[in-house]
């Protein structure tokens, strides 16, 4: 907090983006000119792990600073239910205007997504069918929500699914090339593009020296990297790792790169932490406030999970301390162990070589996830699928989650 003012809050998820596709995270392309000038500004982190591989169940644990177990959400059908511990709730709680703008199906508020946020604006509503809503239909709702309320502090959320499959940017945004990866390419600089006027609406409007940028993403996104395409199957580190950038003129260090593996549910807590509101009890990341100035830190313990014992997805959890990380196929009852450090992509499994490293790393996860399997209930989805109609089926199988 600085001054009398709590320090505005602009959270920014761009869908499946990859930080090896942005030139702060070393990328040969210029695809992120504004990206990388924020992360020049701020603070950038080099190694960030979702705690799922896709968007309901990641922005879940985003957004409430919990696992899985904890929020509840594992299937399509799941509704997000936190309370009080969700972010948007504690800021209104104590006097953030909270507002969202959000593009994925997936982010209903039929499925919990819009409790706490005093405006919660869906894009996809606007239209039939199959649509993915663009990044330049948001700049004049932007422009006008903070017209009407950046004169208070305010919590704004924009979820953009610009970089999400299918890959179709404008011809002006073609020039890397038309293949897959090039495509995508293309929609990150434009999504970067936005993120300049973004920016320069905060500040014509006089709001920018008091507010925090976060640029995130719910998780990353393959390229063959393991023989697949697309998000959402398996946890290997092309769809886990995400970008994060937090810049601020008045709060945070500038030009700073932290090595250490953390984790998304770690985000909350720093936000909290840096807006000067007191850490909550029901949080299972911590602030990452104190990497700004100790290069000594342990890398944090991350999990992460895809599937349930209800969905196709084979159900399957990872386990990473940074150095090595194991990935258990619950449903297969298959495990393997990677030693990132040395094996990065993640190619060379030696569950046979190394079992009691992958036995003490599970256990750890277990550990963390077994108390909440017990209150699960308490979270639990309403037995409803209320959510998931004829017309969001026809998008998620646009977006190519569904076959
Ligand atoms: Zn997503």
């Amino acid at each position: 907090m600085t001054g009398d003012k709590l320090l505005n809050i602009l959270l920014i998820v761009i869908d499946a983006l990859r930080p090896d596709h942005l030139g702060c995270y070393g990328y040969e392309r210029e695809t992120s000119p504004e990206i990388d000038a924020l992360a020049a500004q701020g603070v950038r982190f080099e190694r960030v792990v979702s705690e799922s591989s896709w968007t309901k169940a990641a922005v879940a644990s985003l957004l409430s600073g919990t696992i899985s177990e904890s929020h509840g959400v594992k299937t399509i059908s799941d509704c997000l239910s936190c309370g009080d511990s969700y972010l948007p709730t504690i800021l209104r709680n104590v006097g953030y205007v909270t507002g969202c703008v959000q593009t994925n199906p997936f982010l209903t508020t039929a499925a919990g997504f819009a409790q706490g946020f005093d405006h919660y604006i869906e894009l996809f509503d606007s239209a039939p069918g199959v649509y993915k809503p663009r990044v330049q239909e948001m700049i004049p709702i932007v422009s006008d929500w903070i017209d009407y309320f950046g004169g208070s502090p305010f919590f704004l959320y924009l979820h953009l699914l610009d970089t999400h499959h299918p890959y179709e940017p404008s011809k002006m945004y073609q020039q890397f090339g038309s293949d897959a990866q090039s495509l995508y390419d293309g929609e990150i600089r434009c999504v970067d593009h936005h993120i300049r006027l973004i920016r320069d609406i905060l500040v014509q409007k006089g709001v920018s020296e008091k507010t925090l940028y976060i640029v995130t993403s719910d998780h990353g996104e393959e390229f063959e990297d393991h023989g697949g395409s697309f998000h959402a199957k398996h946890l290997y580190e092309e769809v886990l790792r995400v970008p994060l950038i937090i810049s601020s003129p008045e709060a945070i260090p500038s030009g700073l790169s932290v090595p250490t593996q953390v984790r998304s549910i770690d985000i909350l807590p720093t936000i909290l932490n840096l807006v000067g509101l007191p850490p909550q009890p029901g949080h299972h990341g911590e602030t990452l406030c104190p990497l700004f100035t100790s290069s000594l830190s342990s890398d944090r313990l991350a999990v992460s999970q895809i599937g349930s014992e209800q969905s196709t997805t084979d159900p399957t959890i990872a386990v990473s301390d940074g150095e090595y990380k194991v990935i258990w196929n619950m449903r297969a009852d298959s495990q393997e162990l990677y030693h990132l450090a040395g094996d990065p992509g993640e190619l060379h499994n030696l569950i046979n070589h190394e079992p009691t490293v992958a036995r003490t790393l599970l256990a750890q996860g277990k550990a963390l996830i077994e108390p909440f399997r017990e209150s699960q209930h308490r979270y639990r989805a309403k037995p409803k699928a209320a959510d998931v109609d004829a017309d969001m089926l026809m998008r998620l199988r646009g977006l190519g989650y569904l076959e």
